[in-house]
């Protein structure tokens, strides 16, 4: 399967959450198993021989293909969530959103310097979200951080926000 069948398997929902708006809906590739199965291979090829230790998964859609990532490449899973749900100590990072801010977490231990990172979301919109949570990594001053989506949304730009020298891959593009 390649990666244009995965595309096919992506569902677009008209005018969600609001009007105007085609939601990508990704459920639907997850659930076709070979559709899950490439998915897998195809993020894990990215990053084969990068030495990477961790990736770091974006609350909650950033948890679906990040663990299986993680342990594709024999490293470590990390969770970035929202506010008030991880129970020891946190740095935070606040972003703009359309209507008001939203706010993401990390344990304050679960990086180090000597940490090779993915920092893994289903899809760059805005960049809004994972530019805040790029900052958030940047804090533990690792060795290097990549940026990846499975799918990235071309005309709004989203990669533009981050610095220039900030490798950012995406599977599927619009
Ligand atoms: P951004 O912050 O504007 O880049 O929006 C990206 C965030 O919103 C990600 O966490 C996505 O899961 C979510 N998102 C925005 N649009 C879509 C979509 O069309 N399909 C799935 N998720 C979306």
């Amino acid at each position: 399967m390649l990666v244009e069948t995965i595309k096919k398997k992506i569902r677009d929902i008209y005018d969600f959450p609001q009007k105007g708006i085609i939601f990508r809906d990704l459920t639907t590739a997850f659930k076709d198993k070979d559709c899950l199965h490439e998915l897998s291979e195809s993020l894990t090829d990215l990053y084969k021989n990068k030495g990477i230790t961790k990736v770091v998964g974006i609350e909650s859609r950033g948890f679906i293909m990040g663990p299986i990532m993680a342990n594709n490449l024999g490293a470590g899973f990390v969770t970035m969530r929202k506010p008030g749900k991880l129970p020891a100590e946190t740095w935070s990072e606040s972003y703009e959103k359309e209507y008001g801010t939203d706010t993401i977490e990390i344990h304050k231990d679960a990086l180090d310097e000597n940490d090779i990172v993915v920092l893994h979301d289903d899809l760059l919109a805005t960049g809004g979200t994972m530019i805040a949570a790029y900052n958030l990594v940047k804090r533990f001053n690792p060795q290097k951080i990549y940026v990846n989506f499975i799918v990235e949304l071309e005309f709004l730009n989203g990669r533009n926000v981050f610095p220039a020298d900030v490798e950012i891959d995406a599977l599927i593009k619009y």
